[in-house]
């Protein structure tokens, strides 16, 4: 191994790429200095992203089983809803996880330093302390995490306490009695999830034809069935024209061919309609970094960007901006820092969807091979025939593998149900591995288990399921 304990590194953003790239480049003892204006690391994910929102949407879970639970001689009463103590769970959820990570830190002898980094050339940056002050440091390589953060669309900006972004609505204010969520993204129905579930009444407006626009419609389908029950409105092929603060609430004006209502207002509205990088990072200019057409700054599958000395990671550098993406580029940077010949280069990166029915998804989607030409062989099995489906009262759930009809490889799995986004784990992981769709087959799974469909949905491609009725042509 090749001696890095002379390297200086910095690291520019504490969340999940920037804090796995610190504590592993300190692991293989390099002198790091981790930069990010928050009182510990952990990043949009911690704070306001993936752990706050995946919380509250236990909350919400469990609200819309105790109303499921009436069709199995079950009654609950309506529940009662103390939102200062919600949050206050939720912020305690937090605050272990962030004071986890600071501890981690200084197990390691990161130097962590509180404030926001700007760029003086390619080796030194000056911080800007959060308790006053700044400081120039110098480093023999740097690596930029500093993420991303909502997309603002100019013609929706309203400066009103009514007006949300996916942060503001993390914070839980209040629970408002109408919510109009601009944007049926992932973010924009998993928190109109928990807002409904909580007693909002939500409409979700999108300007494409479908929600979770990009994702297989089969695996979108069972989602937007039991999310028409849920909210009370989903407008599709639809635009947000306006948005104006009236006393009693934010007037939206709604255009598109099907619109019924032209005209509404809501308590509160929340704007998600994506995520921005954060590349304009000051004095980038004084380096070598270039940024790409859509902001992103440029990298190679070793994370360098155009400067030798800067690597950059995580949402910065592009889709998908996902947080277990983040901390693979991280960790994949600082191989090639320590001199290891590493790259990036996932066969899949799994998406989920933390909604109910969750989605989720790796490696190749049918929409991708359409788009690319490419034959594959789909081979989908039903949670309908799922024992372990039927006891949970689930039946819409689906569980599809896209295979290559030459090799057999496993080359996509795509999910919906109840626990997708833990089961797409075994998905990733047969992508990864090339497995052949009866290497998924002749793996006995256990049973009453929903990762059995798993190895149903091979036996779907081969014709031997058991557990459905498929006449021989
Ligand atoms: C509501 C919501 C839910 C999400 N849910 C999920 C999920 O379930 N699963 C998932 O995988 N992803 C989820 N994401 C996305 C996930 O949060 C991001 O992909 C992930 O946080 C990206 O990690 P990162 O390390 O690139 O940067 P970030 O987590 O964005 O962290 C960047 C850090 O850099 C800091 N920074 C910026 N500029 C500077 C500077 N000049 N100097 C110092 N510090 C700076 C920022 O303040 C921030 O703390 C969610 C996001 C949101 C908003």
């Amino acid at each position: 191994m090749a001696d890095t304990s002379s390297l200086r590194v910095a690291v520019v953003g504490g969340g999940p790429g920037g804090y796995a790239a610190a504590f592993l480049a300190a692991d293989l003892g390099m002198k790091v200095t981790l930069i990010d204006p928050e009182t510990n690391p952990g990043g949009v994910c911690l704070y306001r992203g993936c752990i706050p929102s995946k919380a509250l949407l236990h909350v919400a879970k469990l609200i819309e089983e105790s109303h499921q639970a009436r069709n199995w001689g079950i009654e609950f009463s309506d529940p009662k809803i103390d939102v200062a103590r919600l949050r206050s769970w939720k912020e305690g959820v937090i605050k272990k996880l962030t004071g986890g990570l600071g501890q981690l830190s200084k197990q390691r002898s990161v130097q962590y330093v509180q404030g926001r980094a700007a760029f003086e050339n390619s080796n030194t940056l000056r911080v800007t302390k959060s308790k006053g002050g700044d400081e120039a440091l110098a480093f023999d390589r740097i690596v930029i995490a500093t993420g991303s953060r909502p997309a603002v669309i100019p013609s929706l900006k309203l400066d009103s306490a009514r007006m949300m972004d996916s942060t503001s609505a993390l914070d839980l204010q209040d629970i408002p009695k109408t919510l109009l969520v601009v944007g049926g993204g992932y973010i924009g129905l998993e928190l109109g999830s928990v807002y409904a579930a909580l007693g909002s009444r939500v409409t979700v407006v999108e300007m494409t034809d479908g929600l979770l626009p990009g994702a297989d419609r089969d695996l979108v389908l069972p989602l937007h069935k039991r999310l028409e029950k849920m909210f009370e409105g989903i407008l599709l092929n639809t635009t947000v024209a306006s948005l104006k603060e009236e006393k009693n609430g934010i007037r939206a004006t709604f255009e598109g061919q099907n619109v019924k209502e032209r005209e509404k207002v809501f308590d509160k509205v929340l704007v998600s309609v994506g995520r921005k990088p954060n590349s304009e990072i000051a004095g980038l200019d004084k380096t070598r970094v270039k940024l790409g057409p859509k902001g992103f700054i440029q990298v190679n599958q070793q994370l360098q960007t155009d400067d030798p000395a800067i690597f950059a990671i995580g949402d910065v550098v592009g889709e998908p901006m996902l947080a277990h993406k983040a901390t693979h580029e991280g960790r994949t940077a600082v191989e090639v820092i320590a001199g290891h010949k590493y790259r990036f280069e996932p066969n899949a990166i799994p998406a989920v969807v933390f909604t109910d029915p969750e989605v989720a998804w790796a490696g190749l989607t049918e929409n991708q091979a359409k788009a690319q030409g490419r034959e594959i062989k789909v081979a989908k099995f039903p949670w309908a025939a799922s024992g372990r489906a039927l006891t949970l009262d689930r039946q819409d759930g689906m569980t599809k593998l896209l295979i290559d009809p030459a090799t057999e490889r496993v080359l996509g799995v795509g999910i919906v149900g109840p626990g997708a986004g833990e089961l797409i784990a075994e998905g990733t992981l047969a992508i990864e591995m090339a497995a052949l769709a009866g290497d998924l087959e002749l793996t006995i799974h256990p049973h009453p288990t929903l990762s059995e469909t798993v190895m149903n949905a091979a036996e779907v491609f081969y014709g031997t399921s058991t557990d459905i009725y498929r006449p021989k042509k």
